[in-house]
C-alpha cells in the first residue's frame, strides 16, 4: 500500500482534513488527523495492519505491544497479519504498564506499534515497558510518522506515511493572516 493509497483512505474516512483548524491545544494547523476515523472501518484497519506488518518485516516477532488507546486497533491488526499476540500497555499513575495479566518474557521479540508517532515519546516509553519485562524490542512501526524525521528510536522504525502538519500559535498563523476562516475539527462533519 503506497503513501497516496493510505492518504486516500484517510481522506475518504474524514480522518485527514485539510484546511484551517483550531486544535484542542489552541494551536492552528492546515491539517487535522484523527486515525480513529479510518480505523473505525474494520476492513481499512485490517488492510492498514497488513501493509504495516509487511513494511516492518517479521523479525521473528512473538508479540506486538501498543500503547492504549491509540495503538490498540492497529496493533491488533499488525499482530493478526504476523500471527502473533497483540497486547497493550496502559497508564497507571501516569506510567505505561502491562496490566490485565499481560506478560512478556526474555524470549519475547516485540514489535511496538502505534497509530501516529509525533515526538516518539510514547513509542520510546512503550519500548521501555517491553525491555523492563526482559523482552527484546526488534522493531517499531506506525501508520503515520508526523515527526518530520525528528524522532530517533534505537530500533528499526517503519511508517506507511510521512506527514508534515505544521502547527502555529494563533497570532503567528499564516492562514489567519490570509483571512481564511478557522474551523474546529469535528464541527462540520
Ligand atoms: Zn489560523
Amino acid at each position: 500500500m503506497d503513501q497516496s493509497t493510505v492518504l486516500d483512505l484517510f481522506r475518504q474516512s474524514g480522518a485527514l482534513l485539510e484546511g484551517h483548524f483550531r486544535l484542542t491545544s489552541g494551536l492552528h494547523s492546515s491539517g487535522y488527523l484523527q486515525c480513529a476515523l479510518v480505523l473505525q472501518h474494520p476492513t481499512h484497519a485490517e488492510a492498514l495492519g497488513r501493509a504495516l506488518a509487511a513494511a516492518i518485516g517479521v523479525h521473528d516477532a512473538t508479540a506486538v505491544l501498543s500503547p492504549a488507546l491509540g495503538g490498540l486497533i492497529i496493533g491488533h491488526e499488525v499482530a493478526r497479519a504476523l500471527g502473533v499476540r497483540a497486547i497493550f500497555a496502559e497508564r497507571q499513575d501516569g506510567a505505561l504498564t502491562l496490566r490485565r495479566g499481560f506478560s512478556l518474557a526474555p524470549a519475547d521479540r516485540v514489535i511496538v506499534v502505534e497509530d501516529v508517532v509525533t515526538t516518539g515519546g510514547s513509542t520510546r516509553e512503550t519500548m521501555d515497558v517491553a525491555r523492563k519485562a526482559g523482552a527484546a524490542v526488534v522493531a517499531a512501526g506506525a501508520i503515520i510518522d508526523r515527526s518530520g524525521g525528528a524522532s530517533t528510536l534505537d530500533t528499526p522504525f517503519h511508517a506507511l506515511v510521512s506527514l508534515s502538519l505544521p502547527t502555529y500559535q494563533p497570532e503567528a498563523c499564516p492562514l489567519c493572516a490570509q483571512g481564511l476562516p478557522v474551523v474546529k475539527p469535528g464541527s462540520r462533519i
